[in-house]
């Protein structure tokens, strides 16, 4: 009897494939089917929250297309003919969110990323999954002005498409010591211009403590200023906390911030114009 998932389980390899991978989400009350391009575990980031094991510095590997068309087919198959929903997923999840490209690293950084989004659209043309399924992008934006991954973005607006758009803090600084990049505020907001004018784009957004203190005023305040610049371009932002256990070295000094302070940021942000969802 294969093993029942349950709603913590996020592992890429729990259905045994390559790139394709069930995530049951009891917070979106359904099963997403996770599309992992970086099974080297690599990314241009390293976030110190990030929960990818052994992350190493590096992009995504060349992408087998064929492996990848052959295991989302089969793997749609098996979700709506098969045993896995009755089998591995708790009653009341059974049924289909949406299709995720995310995984253990940056799936932007996948040379051939337009070209995975449509040997996706491909499979789902032929498989009989209901039209409102969702084709989600999980990025940290950092590449969206490459022409492949712009190709890539506009097919997803074709398809359902939403882009998740990492954004932790509205400085160089703080995405210094949040995300260990060198980012710079004007490649952010001109990527996720670009990223927002070619598909229906949410900012998401990690919130928590960094050695028992909360982001800082003047973070907070900078995040405002930013994200009501943005108010017309993007649909709100999706607003986390410390879900499951980070696995850098930086982990122990991390820790949830409170419910209180989850809830009056997230009024920050509606007032400043944007629709906001709490993930605690
Ligand atoms: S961008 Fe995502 S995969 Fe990369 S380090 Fe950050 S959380 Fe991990």
């Amino acid at each position: 009897m294969p093993q029942s998932l349950n709603t913590h389980e996020h592992s890429r390899s729990s259905a045994g494939l390559t790139y394709v991978y069930p995530v049951v989400s009891r917070r979106s009350g359904g099963v997403s089917i996770g599309i992992n391009l970086n099974p080297n575990n690599a990314c241009n980031w390293r976030c110190i929250y990030c929960q990818v094991p052994d992350l190493k510095l590096g992009s995504a590997p060349e992408i087998d297309l064929e492996l990848l068309e052959n295991e989302l087919t089969g793997f749609l198959h098996e979700l709506l003919h098969g045993s896995f929903m009755s089998e591995r997923v708790p009653e009341g999840l059974r049924r289909i969110n949406d299709i995720a490209i995310s995984g253990n690293g940056e799936p932007t950084s996948a040379s051939d990323f337009d070209s995975v989004v449509e040997v996706i659209g491909e499979v789902i043309d032929e498989s009989e999954l209901p039209l409102d399924v969702k084709l989600v992008l999980i990025t940290n934006g950092s590449l969206v002005h490459k022409p492949h991954v712009r190709e890539g973005l506009k097919k997803m607006a074709s398809r359902n498409g939403e882009i998740w758009f990492k954004f932790d803090s509205a400085t160089v600084e703080g995405r210094s010591r949040l995300n260990d990049t060198s980012i710079s505020n004007e490649r952010v907001r001109e990527n996720l211009g670009i990223a927002a004018s070619l598909c229906p784009t949410w900012l998401q957004t990690c919130m928590f403590q960094l050695d028992g203190n909360p982001p800082s005023r003047s973070e907070r305040e900078a995040y405002i200023e930013f994200v009501s610049s943005m108010a017309k371009e993007v649909q709100g932002v999706l607003l986390y906390g410390l879900a499951r256990k980070p696995l850098q070295p930086e982990a122990e000094r991390l820790s949830p911030v409170s419910k209180e302070w989850m809830d009056a940021f997230g009024e920050e942000i509606k007032m400043a114009g944007l629709p906001v969802k709490i993930f605690f």
